[in-house]
Protein backbone atom coordinates (compact mmCIF):
# COMPACT_ATOMS: atom_id res chain seq x y z
CA UNK A 1 0.00 0.00 0.00
CA UNK A 2 2.64 2.36 1.23
CA UNK A 3 4.93 1.53 -1.91
CA UNK A 4 1.99 2.09 -4.06
CA UNK A 5 1.58 5.45 -3.20
CA UNK A 6 5.10 6.15 -3.20
CA UNK A 7 5.16 5.01 -7.17
CA UNK A 8 2.01 7.32 -7.46
CA UNK A 9 4.38 10.04 -5.98
CA UNK A 10 7.25 9.39 -7.32
CA UNK A 11 6.95 7.29 -10.48
CA UNK A 12 10.02 5.59 -11.47
CA UNK A 13 10.78 4.86 -15.18
CA UNK A 14 12.62 1.79 -17.07
CA UNK A 15 16.38 2.85 -18.00
CA UNK A 16 16.56 2.07 -21.41
CA UNK A 17 13.06 2.83 -22.78
CA UNK A 18 11.51 5.28 -20.49
CA UNK A 19 8.40 3.32 -19.72
CA UNK A 20 6.65 3.86 -16.39
CA UNK A 21 7.57 0.78 -14.12
CA UNK A 22 5.38 -0.70 -11.93
CA UNK A 23 6.50 -1.53 -7.97
CA UNK A 24 8.31 -5.25 -8.73
CA UNK A 25 10.78 -3.32 -11.53
CA UNK A 26 13.47 -1.32 -9.85
CA UNK A 27 15.68 0.06 -12.91
CA UNK A 28 14.49 -2.09 -16.27
CA UNK A 29 11.35 -3.08 -17.06
CA UNK A 30 10.24 -6.83 -18.40
CA UNK A 31 11.07 -6.42 -21.76
CA UNK A 32 13.78 -4.32 -21.45
CA UNK A 33 15.39 -7.31 -19.27
CA UNK A 34 14.40 -9.65 -21.12
CA UNK A 35 15.95 -8.14 -23.83
CA UNK A 36 19.82 -7.40 -22.29
CA UNK A 37 22.35 -8.54 -25.01
CA UNK A 38 23.29 -11.21 -23.04
CA UNK A 39 27.28 -12.52 -23.73
CA UNK A 40 27.51 -16.15 -24.04
CA UNK A 41 31.15 -16.27 -22.88
CA UNK A 42 30.48 -18.53 -20.04
CA UNK A 43 29.66 -21.25 -21.92
CA UNK A 44 32.93 -21.44 -23.62
CA UNK A 45 34.95 -19.91 -20.23
CA UNK A 46 38.73 -21.11 -21.48
CA UNK A 47 38.15 -20.59 -25.15
CA UNK A 48 36.61 -17.41 -26.40
CA UNK A 49 37.75 -14.25 -28.08
CA UNK A 50 38.25 -12.34 -24.42
CA UNK A 51 40.80 -14.90 -23.11
CA UNK A 52 42.65 -14.89 -26.33
CA UNK A 53 43.09 -11.67 -25.91
CA UNK A 54 45.46 -12.25 -23.02
CA UNK A 55 47.06 -15.13 -24.91
CA UNK A 56 51.19 -15.04 -24.33
CA UNK A 57 50.24 -11.98 -21.57
CA UNK A 58 49.43 -14.14 -18.06
CA UNK A 59 47.60 -17.10 -17.78
CA UNK A 60 43.63 -16.57 -17.43
CA UNK A 61 41.51 -19.10 -16.21
CA UNK A 62 37.96 -18.32 -17.11
CA UNK A 63 37.22 -15.06 -18.90
CA UNK A 64 33.37 -13.55 -19.19
CA UNK A 65 31.27 -10.89 -19.71
CA UNK A 66 27.80 -9.73 -19.36
CA UNK A 67 26.82 -7.73 -21.65
CA UNK A 68 27.59 -6.84 -25.97
CA UNK A 69 28.26 -3.11 -25.85
CA UNK A 70 27.29 -1.32 -29.11
CA UNK A 71 27.61 2.16 -29.71
CA UNK A 72 24.17 3.98 -28.45
CA UNK A 73 22.89 0.28 -27.53
CA UNK A 74 21.80 -0.92 -23.94
CA UNK A 75 24.66 -1.54 -22.95
CA UNK A 76 25.90 2.25 -23.02
CA UNK A 77 22.89 3.31 -21.74
CA UNK A 78 23.44 1.27 -18.65
CA UNK A 79 27.18 2.38 -18.42
CA UNK A 80 26.49 5.60 -18.90
CA UNK A 81 23.74 5.74 -15.83
CA UNK A 82 26.52 3.73 -13.53
CA UNK A 83 28.94 5.75 -14.17
CA UNK A 84 28.18 9.54 -15.23
CA UNK A 85 24.40 9.33 -13.69
CA UNK A 86 25.45 8.25 -9.91
CA UNK A 87 23.30 5.43 -10.35
CA UNK A 88 24.96 3.04 -8.69
CA UNK A 89 22.05 0.92 -7.58
CA UNK A 90 21.92 -0.63 -11.94
CA UNK A 91 25.78 -1.61 -10.73
CA UNK A 92 24.51 -3.78 -8.44
CA UNK A 93 21.59 -5.01 -9.73
CA UNK A 94 23.55 -5.85 -13.19
CA UNK A 95 26.29 -7.29 -11.06
CA UNK A 96 23.40 -9.59 -9.02
CA UNK A 97 22.21 -10.39 -12.78
CA UNK A 98 26.06 -11.26 -13.59
CA UNK A 99 27.04 -13.62 -10.59
CA UNK A 100 23.79 -15.57 -10.92
CA UNK A 101 24.38 -16.20 -14.29
CA UNK A 102 27.85 -17.64 -13.35
CA UNK A 103 26.61 -19.52 -10.03
CA UNK A 104 23.92 -21.19 -12.27
CA UNK A 105 26.26 -22.38 -14.73
CA UNK A 106 28.84 -24.24 -13.01
CA UNK A 107 31.19 -21.63 -11.39
CA UNK A 108 29.85 -21.72 -7.95
CA UNK A 109 32.57 -22.66 -6.06
CA UNK A 110 35.33 -21.44 -8.92
CA UNK A 111 36.41 -18.07 -6.56
CA UNK A 112 37.67 -17.21 -3.65
CA UNK A 113 37.84 -13.36 -4.12
CA UNK A 114 36.69 -10.93 -6.30
CA UNK A 115 38.99 -8.17 -6.72
CA UNK A 116 37.35 -5.23 -8.62
CA UNK A 117 39.82 -2.71 -10.79
CA UNK A 118 40.09 0.88 -7.92
CA UNK A 119 39.81 3.46 -9.58
CA UNK A 120 42.75 6.60 -8.39
CA UNK A 121 42.27 8.08 -5.24
CA UNK A 122 41.89 11.42 -6.93
CA UNK A 123 39.27 10.33 -8.88
CA UNK A 124 37.58 8.03 -6.44
CA UNK A 125 37.34 11.36 -4.26
CA UNK A 126 35.48 13.08 -7.78
CA UNK A 127 33.11 11.11 -8.22
CA UNK A 128 32.34 9.61 -4.38
CA UNK A 129 31.97 6.02 -5.97
CA UNK A 130 33.92 3.25 -7.85
CA UNK A 131 31.21 1.89 -10.51
CA UNK A 132 33.49 -1.26 -10.25
CA UNK A 133 32.52 -1.75 -6.78
CA UNK A 134 28.41 -1.81 -6.90
CA UNK A 135 29.38 -4.49 -9.35
CA UNK A 136 31.42 -6.43 -7.40
CA UNK A 137 29.25 -6.34 -4.86
CA UNK A 138 26.04 -7.69 -6.44
CA UNK A 139 27.97 -10.24 -8.22
CA UNK A 140 29.84 -11.00 -4.36
CA UNK A 141 26.01 -11.60 -3.28
CA UNK A 142 24.75 -13.95 -5.88
CA UNK A 143 28.14 -16.23 -5.55
CA UNK A 144 28.20 -15.94 -2.08
CA UNK A 145 31.82 -15.09 -2.00
CA UNK A 146 33.82 -12.20 -0.39
CA UNK A 147 35.13 -8.85 -2.36
CA UNK A 148 37.07 -6.40 -1.61
CA UNK A 149 37.22 -3.07 -2.59
CA UNK A 150 41.04 -2.27 -1.75
CA UNK A 151 42.37 -5.14 -2.57
CA UNK A 152 44.41 -3.30 -5.05
CA UNK A 153 45.66 -0.20 -4.92
CA UNK A 154 46.10 2.60 -8.24
CA UNK A 155 49.00 4.45 -7.88
CA UNK A 156 48.33 6.22 -10.80
CA UNK A 157 45.45 8.53 -12.01
CA UNK A 158 45.85 7.35 -15.53
CA UNK A 159 48.37 4.58 -17.71
CA UNK A 160 48.69 7.21 -20.65
CA UNK A 161 49.81 10.04 -19.06
CA UNK A 162 53.53 9.52 -18.36
CA UNK A 163 55.22 11.75 -21.44
CA UNK A 164 57.53 10.34 -23.99
CA UNK A 165 60.54 11.96 -22.19
CA UNK A 166 62.76 9.25 -20.48
CA UNK A 167 61.49 10.48 -16.91
CA UNK A 168 57.62 9.88 -18.52
CA UNK A 169 58.91 6.56 -19.61
CA UNK A 170 60.71 5.14 -16.68
CA UNK A 171 57.33 6.57 -14.95
CA UNK A 172 54.97 4.42 -16.95
CA UNK A 173 57.24 1.37 -16.45
CA UNK A 174 56.70 1.50 -12.57
CA UNK A 175 53.41 -0.85 -11.33
CA UNK A 176 50.24 1.03 -12.02
CA UNK A 177 48.82 -1.36 -9.66
CA UNK A 178 49.99 -3.27 -6.13
CA UNK A 179 48.41 -5.45 -3.94
CA UNK A 180 47.36 -4.28 -0.49
CA UNK A 181 49.61 -5.57 2.21
CA UNK A 182 46.06 -6.59 4.47
CA UNK A 183 44.55 -8.43 1.02
CA UNK A 184 45.14 -12.22 1.22
CA UNK A 185 45.88 -13.46 -2.06
CA UNK A 186 48.43 -16.51 -1.76
CA UNK A 187 46.31 -20.00 -2.65
CA UNK A 188 43.20 -18.17 -3.73
CA UNK A 189 41.28 -18.25 -6.95
CA UNK A 190 40.81 -14.52 -7.78
CA UNK A 191 38.25 -12.75 -9.68
CA UNK A 192 39.39 -10.22 -11.53
CA UNK A 193 36.48 -7.41 -12.30
CA UNK A 194 36.42 -4.10 -14.28
CA UNK A 195 33.25 -2.92 -16.17
CA UNK A 196 34.27 -2.73 -19.55
CA UNK A 197 37.47 -4.46 -20.82
CA UNK A 198 38.73 -2.80 -24.21
CA UNK A 199 42.40 -3.73 -25.31
CA UNK A 200 42.78 -5.57 -22.13
CA UNK A 201 45.78 -3.48 -20.85
CA UNK A 202 44.52 -1.81 -17.64
CA UNK A 203 43.94 -5.66 -16.71
CA UNK A 204 47.07 -6.72 -17.24
CA UNK A 205 48.46 -4.41 -15.12
CA UNK A 206 46.00 -5.76 -12.17
CA UNK A 207 47.04 -9.30 -12.62
CA UNK A 208 50.54 -9.25 -12.58
CA UNK A 209 51.08 -8.22 -9.04
CA UNK A 210 48.46 -10.53 -7.87
CA UNK A 211 50.36 -13.73 -9.49
CA UNK A 212 53.21 -11.75 -7.70
CA UNK A 213 51.48 -12.34 -4.62
CA UNK A 214 50.73 -16.32 -5.11
CA UNK A 215 47.21 -16.44 -6.19
CA UNK A 216 45.85 -20.04 -7.19
CA UNK A 217 44.51 -18.73 -10.36
CA UNK A 218 43.28 -15.71 -11.87
CA UNK A 219 39.69 -15.42 -13.87
CA UNK A 220 38.64 -12.07 -15.40
CA UNK A 221 34.67 -10.30 -15.48
CA UNK A 222 33.83 -7.71 -17.49
CA UNK A 223 30.25 -6.31 -17.08
CA UNK A 224 30.58 -5.41 -20.78
CA UNK A 225 32.78 -5.74 -23.66
CA UNK A 226 32.98 -4.85 -27.48
CA UNK A 227 33.89 -7.18 -29.55
ZN1 LIG B 1 12.07 -0.87 -20.74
Amino acid sequence: MFRALLDMAFPTYCLTCHQSLDSQQQQLCLACEYALPINEYYKTPNQNPLIQRFTGRFEVKYAFSYLNFVNKGKTQKLLHELKYEGNQEIGEYLGQQFGKLLYENGFATAFDLIVPIPLHSSKLKQRGYNQVDNIAKGMAESLHIAWQADALIRTRANQQQAKQDKEGRLKNAEALFVVNEKTEIKGKNILLLDDMITSGATIEAAALPIIEAGCQTISIASLASAL
